[in-house]
């Protein structure tokens, strides 16, 4: 083993990363892995809860107000067992996300600040043959970062009120989807099965129930990795990764 980080194209180190996503979980269940290796290689990532996540949970009894507090502690330790530095909540009411222009400024607003070279977001496509993540949030979600990554948050006259706040505009080269249906990029995260299970179990609310949890992640991980032909054995989580500069010419990458 010469080094553990995944330093190939299309895994080379950048300095930050956002990842967005609607529920605290999300990011940690499709990309925790991923995101072990990223921080490993001295990557600075932040997150980016949409939702206080507040409508999750077994326990119907557990009020909203309470559930949205214990959810947010658990999405801190589990950032904190991959290694992410900042996790910032919109606290949004869960189960209601809808990609419009206000959330769509919300997201610029994250993305002006962090100057993240890749982001990663969920699908706003459905996957049919991954029917867990049908969740209308997810897609909303995904809609509404894809819009704040391109064009808004390298558009200057979109929310020129961000402007008069200092946040320039700014452009994420990369854009890594979770979820796709049509993945393109493996990421071999065997070694690092641990770290992400730790970061699923922090999700107490959410997993400490699933008694089955590590054996149904490494299947779906074993899976994934047979589809990206990684070698026996290995277990993988996959994305559809977009580069911007098709779309647009770069003005300011830093790459
Ligand atoms: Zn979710």
């Amino acid at each position: 083993m010469t080094d553990a980080g995944p330093a190939q194209p299309p895994f080379g180190r950048v300095e930050r990363v956002l990842a967005i996503a609607a529920h605290p979980d999300d990011t940690d269940f499709k990309a925790g892995g991923t995101i072990a290796h990223w921080t490993a290689a001295g990557t600075e990532v932040t997150y980016l809860v949409l939702t206080d996540g507040a409508a999750g949970g077994e326990d119907p009894a557990v009020p909203r107000a309470e559930l949205a507090a214990v959810r947010e502690a658990e999405q801190r330790a589990a950032a904190d067992a991959l290694g992410v530095k900042e996790v910032v909540f919109l606290g949004l009411p869960d189960g209601e996300l809808t990609a419009g222009l206000e959330l769509r400024r919300e997201i610029t607003r994250v993305i002006r600040r962090v100057r993240p070279q890749r982001a990663l977001i969920q699908s706003p496509e459905i996957n049919w043959d991954f029917l867990p993540d049908i969740h209308p949030d997810h897609r909303a979600a995904g809609e509404a970062a894809l819009a704040a990554l391109y064009p808004d948050a390298r558009n200057p006259r979109a929310y020129p009120e961000l402007l008069s706040e200092g946040l320039r505009p700014c452009i994420v080269p990369e854009i890594w989807v979770m979820t796709s249906p049509r993945p393109d990029t493996w990421v071999d995260v065997t070694d690092v099965f641990d770290r992400k299970l730790a970061a699923l179990r922090a999700h107490t609310s959410q997993t400490a129930h699933r008694a089955n949890l590590a054996d149904g992640i490494r299947s779906r991980l074993r899976g994934q990795a047979e589809a990206g032909g990684l070698a026996d054995g290995r277990l993988a989580e996959a994305f559809q990764v977009i580069r911007t500069e098709q779309a647009a010419p770069p003005v300011d990458s830093t790459r």
